[in-house]
């Protein structure tokens, strides 16, 4: 008995496992469209309960236990209301059959279409969880036991059967619960982790390896973009007469604006260092370019910056501009006359927007 218990435990484990990695949808392994995902996962988990059911403990020639409950409970976790229902119709189909068909196999069978459609019904007004399964699962286990008695005239071998049923269920449910609760967590941390490995922590825009990433795949595309530069205008005299953290809140309220100004034109905004922004312009040409560039510029200029200490500032910025493919092929290339145009627009008298195509000058 005890290793068919192991048997089955493992089957569980095993199917909780391989469903919950794909279809959790924190890792970047999530394939299925999740239209699909309730259907799936209800059939995934059926047969599963029939795998189940094909390695239950034999209790009496009538009774027989298993993990089933398990898989229909875990099921709702995952596919929402539907896949609960699914996997109870299949298991408990396969469970009037499995044996030929009999009084007890219609009681047993029944019990887990019930157990599918309660789990089903009460999941649609209360979404399940992995914090509110175990109550799904305590239902399941009490109706099973109660069926499981019935089946056995309540006699007494019977009751044992029964509490070693209950056991089997709380720890083997326990343990699987607690995998999944760990790995839950652990793979928010991944895209967590994977978030700030991206984000520059002060703006939240992007930093500058994720500049590297978002040039390198503009470049691979092979169609036309442009790059734009943007710098603050005189920015260690902020430090200097307000101090560091007020230099920090321009910056942050400066990201705000060349966020949103950008956002049409489809900008990747990022930080690539200290006071130094870029903007990524997706199909931009050059003189598109500098339309866009210097209405960054002036949505910095225009109005002023207001401060902690209720003063307001007056920024401005200057930019630097080049374009894919006309002027440089490498990130490196386009960043380094990028930059070039920059310093034609600081030494030209700041607050402007210069591509490195000397002859347009905003
Ligand atoms: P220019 O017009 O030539 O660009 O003058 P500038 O003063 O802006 O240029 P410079 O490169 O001399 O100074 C940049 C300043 O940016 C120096 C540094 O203190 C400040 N800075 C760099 N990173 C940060 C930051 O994260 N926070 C704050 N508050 N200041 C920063
Ligand atoms: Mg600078
Ligand atoms: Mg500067």
């Amino acid at each position: 008995m005890l290793i068919d218990f192991i048997i089955n435990f493992c089957i569980l484990f095993t199917f909780a496992i391989l469903t919950y990695i794909p279809f959790q949808n924190k890792l970047n392994v999530y394939i299925p469209s999740s239209k699909y995902t309730p259907f799936i996962l209800g059939l995934l988990s059926g047969l599963t309960g029939c795998l189940l059911m094909l390695t239950a403990i034999n209790i009496t020639d009538v009774v027989i236990m298993d993990g089933r409950m398990a898989v229909i409970a875990l099921s709702g976790v995952l596919g929402g209301p539907f896949a609960p229902i699914i996997s109870g119709i299949i298991i408990g189909v396969f469970r009037l059959f499995m044996y030929g068909y009999s009084t007890s196999a219609l009681i047993a069978g029944s019990s887990t279409i019930i157990v599918g459609l309660v789990i089903g019904v009460c999941s649609w007004k209360k979404t399940m969880t992995f914090q509110n399964v175990p109550y799904f699962f305590g239902y399941s286990i009490i109706q099973t036991s109660i069926v499981l008695g019935f089946l056995g005239s309540w006699k007494f071998e019977t009751s044992l059967a029964i509490i070693s049923f209950i056991i089997f269920s709380i720890v083997s449910f326990s343990i699987i619960f607690i995998t999944l609760k760990q790995l839950s967590s652990l793979f928010e941390k991944i895209k967590h982790i994977e978030e700030i490995s991206v984000t520059d922590y002060l703006t939240g825009l992007y930093n500058n390896r994720k500049f590297q990433e978002h040039t390198q795949n503009l470049i691979a595309k092979n169609e036309i973009f442009s790059l734009l530069l943007l710098d603050i205008d005189y920015f260690k005299k902020v430090n200097d007469t307000y101090g560091h953290p007020v230099g920090d809140e321009v910056l942050k309220e400066l990201a705000l604006r060349m966020k949103d100004t950008s956002k049409p034109f489809g900008g990747i905004v990022s930080r690539n260092g200290g006071e130094e922004f870029s903007i990524l312009l997706p199909n931009t040409t050059d003189e598109k370019a500098l339309e866009v560039s210097d209405l960054v510029r002036q949505s910095i200029e225009k109005k002023l910056f207001q401060i902690s200490t209720g003063e307001k500032l007056d920024i401005t910025t200057s930019g630097g501009i080049s374009t894919f493919p006309q002027d440089a092929v490498t990130t490196h290339e386009l960043y380094k006359l990028a930059d070039e145009a920059l310093y034609l627009a600081k030494t030209s008298g700041r607050n402007k927007v210069v591509h490195i195509n000397q002859n347009i000058l905003v």
